[in-house]
C-alpha cells in the first residue's frame, strides 16, 4: 500500500512499549491525518455485552475505535486508554486503535441462530465518526450488517462525517428501528477550540441535526456537558436550546459536566491555565466525587426548564409538538440519572427483544472473549 513505507512496525504480537494492544497488525501514520497514529488490530469479537447490573437501556455495544481524535478535554473515556499502556492525555487524542476486521466479525456474530436481535448501541465509549472513520470506513458495513440482520441500533456522535451515511441510514430505518444522537454543548468559538479541538464546530453539528431530520430520521441532542461558570448562564443556554430546536431535534437532554479520573486531571490542567479564577469553585464542586452535587443539578434543571418549554422541547405540554411526552429511558452512560433525548434510541415497542444484561446463549456459559473490559465500554461523548 502507498503508506507501507510509513509503517512503524509489523505484527509480531506487540510493539515496543505497547504490549497491551492485543491483535496488533501494524501501526501507521499517514499524511492525510497528521499527528495521528492508527494501530490496526484484528478484533476477536464485535458485540460487547453490557454488564447485567447496568441501568443502560441497551444490552450490547460496538466500539469500532479506541482513543478519539476529537480530543475533548472533559472526555470520560480517557482513562480507558491507560489499559493499553497509553496515557489518558495526548495519547488518547492521537493513538487510535482501529478494529479493521470488525465488520466481518460482526456479521458472523449476527448470523448465529441464537442471536436475539437486541438493541446495539454505538458511540457509548469513543466516537465512531471521528477522523479515523474517514479512512477506514467501518460504519457503513456496521450499519448494513445490523440492518440486514434485523437488529435495532443507535448511534451517538459528535462527528459530522455521519452525514456521509445518511442515505444508508434512511435505508436501514426501513428495516429496523434506529435512534440517532448528536452531542454538543459549547457555543463560544474560543472555548470550543480550547476544549474540543478536534470536534466539528457547533454550527456544523447543528447542520448535521438538520440533515438527519430533513431526511426523516430521528435525532436527539445531548446538550452536554454544561460547564459550571462557563456555559451555564441563561443567555448561553437559551441560545443553545433555541438553535437545537430550530435545527429540528426530536428531543434534548441537558447534562452537567462530570469529572471522572482521567478527564479530571486533563480538564483541571486547562482550567488552571485558562480560567484560574474558577479553580476554587471546581475544586469545591468536584472535591470528593466525579458527579456534580444534587444541589447544582436542581439549580440547572430549574434554569433550563422554562427554556425547554419556550422552544418546544420540554417533556410536558410544551413539548408535545415534538411528541416528547411519555416515559423516557434513563441510564445514559456517564450519567445514569438522566433520560435519553427522544430520537436517540430505537423506537419503543419495536423488537428490541430483551433487557439490559440478557446475554445470548452463545455467550454462556463460556462468553466470547471481548477486546475490552466491560466498564470501559460505557462512557458518553
Ligand atoms: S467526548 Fe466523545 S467526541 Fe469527545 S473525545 Fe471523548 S469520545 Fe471523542
Amino acid at each position: 500500500m502507498r503508506w507501507d513505507a510509513q509503517r512503524l512496525d509489523v505484527d509480531d504480537g506487540s510493539l515496543p512499549g505497547m504490549p497491551s494492544i492485543r491483535g496488533l497488525l501494524r501501526s501507521v501514520q499517514v499524511p492525510e491525518f497528521p499527528g495521528l497514529t492508527f494501530h490496526e488490530v484484528r478484533a476477536r469479537s464485535a458485540l460487547n455485552a453490557v454488564p447485567g447490573d447496568s441501568s443502560m437501556p441497551f444490552p450490547y455495544t460496538i466500539n469500532t475505535l479506541r482513543g478519539c481524535s476529537h480530543a475533548c478535554r472533559y472526555c470520560f473515556a480517557r482513562r480507558t486508554h491507560e489499559w493499553l499502556e497509553f496515557d489518558s492525555g495526548r495519547d488518547f487524542d492521537t493513538q487510535v486503535v482501529v478494529k479493521t476486521n470488525l465488520v466481518d466479525v460482526l456479521r458472523k456474530e449476527l448470523a448465529r441462530p441464537s442471536w436475539t436481535r437486541e438493541h446495539v448501541a454505538l458511540g457509548t465509549n469513543t466516537d465512531p465518526y471521528q477522523r479515523a472513520e474517514g479512512r477506514y470506513k467501518l460504519m457503513p458495513g456496521v450499519i448494513r450488517a445490523l440492518a440486514d440482520s434485523g437488529t435495532p441500533f443507535s448511534i451517538l456522535t459528535k462527528g459530522t462525517l455521519l452525514r456521509r451515511d445518511v442515505p444508508l441510514l434512511v435505508e436501514a430505518a426501513q428495516q429496523v428501528p434506529l435512534g440517532l444522537g448528536v452531542s454538543m454543548a459549547i457555543w463560544d468559538d474560543d472555548l470550543h477550540a480550547a476544549l474540543e479541538p478536534g470536534v466539528p464546530s457547533p454550527r456544523a453539528r447543528l447542520d448535521l441535526v438538520r440533515s438527519l431530520t430533513d431526511a426523516g430520521l430521528p435525532c436527539g441532542v445531548f446538550l452536554a456537558p454544561v460547564l459550571p461558570g462557563l456555559t451555564d448562564d441563561e443567555e448561553s443556554l437559551d441560545a443553545a436550546i433555541g438553535a437545537i430546536a430550530t435545527a429540528g431535534a426530536t428531543g434534548i437532554t441537558v447534562i452537567p459536566l462530570h469529572l471522572r479520573p482521567g478527564a479530571r486531571e486533563w480538564f483541571m490542567a486547562w482550567l488552571r491555565q485558562a480560567r484560574p479564577e474558577l479553580v476554587p469553585r471546581y475544586e469545591r464542586m468536584y472535591a470528593r466525587r466525579a458527579y456534580v452535587s444534587a444541589e447544582y443539578r436542581t439549580w440547572l434543571s430549574a434554569r433550563v426548564a422554562p427554556l425547554l418549554a419556550r422552544h418546544g422541547l420540554d417533556r410536558q405540554s410544551g413539548g408535545a409538538a415534538r411528541q416528547v411526552d411519555g416515559a423516557v429511558a434513563t441510564g445514559v452512560p456517564g450519567d445514569e440519572e438522566v433520560g435519553f433525548p427522544e430520537g436517540s434510541l430505537p423506537t419503543a415497542g419495536l423488537p428490541t427483544g430483551g433487557l439490559p444484561g440478557v446475554r445470548p446463549p452463545w455467550e454462556t456459559p463460556s462468553p466470547v472473549p471481548t477486546e475490552e473490559p466491560a466498564a470501559e465500554q460505557l462512557t458518553l461523548l
